[in-house]
């Protein structure tokens, strides 16, 4: 998928954006680099939930679709949010919190409840509660990365695994470059490999290149 970007060049310390391309450096942290860039599009004075104006460092970074829901990084999915609708929030799709804020508070509960199932009925049928069009399987083996197994987190490590083995599926897809260069999410490589498994659910950032 192509991604939001600025329609300029930009060429400045951490960010560099060239004839609609993200250039990103193996040092830089892909989450601030994405962020960065939405903040930049979006602003960060405002609440896109509760409309309110909110000072500069107040403000959050939400996932319109969760990450626990297998929203990934990418500005598409990302909008600025104050810290109380962010928490409210928690890990419903930006549609459901919209909804759920639409309802009297005594109808919220069992709207609640329905998140929930809806929720545990995705994972059963092994799917995503984002846009399709953002994933698309791709071959383990083509994968690269720079990150080292020895050096990763074992308890989110085993958290991915546990997910896999409990639905037969990814808790979210990883993001990859368009060099096929991974970005985020890596864990999800880790575990297919451990698994032995040789596709898994990617979103290919084919205007994101890391050099
Ligand atoms: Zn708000």
């Amino acid at each position: 998928m192509i991604i939001t970007l600025p329609s300029q060049n930009l060429n400045t310390n951490d960010l560099n954006i060239k004839d609609g391309v993200l250039y990103l450096s193996q040092s830089q942290s892909y989450q601030n680099v994405i962020y960065r860039l939405t903040y930049f599009m979006k602003g960060r004075h405002y609440c896109y939930y509760c409309k309110k104006r909110i000072p500069r460092n107040e403000i959050t970074m939400d996932h319109m679709y969760p990450r626990s829901l297998g929203g990934p990084t990418i500005p598409e999915n990302l909008i600025p949010a104050c810290r109380d609708c962010n928490c409210r929030k928690s890990d419903m799709t930006h549609e459901q919190f919209r909804t759920l804020m639409s309802l009297d508070a005594s109808d919220r509960p069992s709207y609640i409840n329905k998140i929930h199932a809806l929720k545990e009925g995705y994972r059963k049928i092994g799917m995503f509660q984002i846009p399709s069009d953002w994933v698309t399987p791709v071959k383990v083996d083509r994968i690269h990365t720079n990150v080292d197994f020895a050096n990763i987190s074992n308890s989110k490590y085993e958290k991915v695994k546990h997910f896999y083995e409990t639905y037969g599926n990814f808790q979210y897809p990883i993001v990859i470059d368009r060099k096929e260069h991974s970005l985020d999410g890596f864990y999800v490589l880790f575990v297919a490999k451990s698994l032995d498994i040789q596709f898994i659910p990617a979103v290919v950032l084919d205007n994101v290149e890391m050099r």
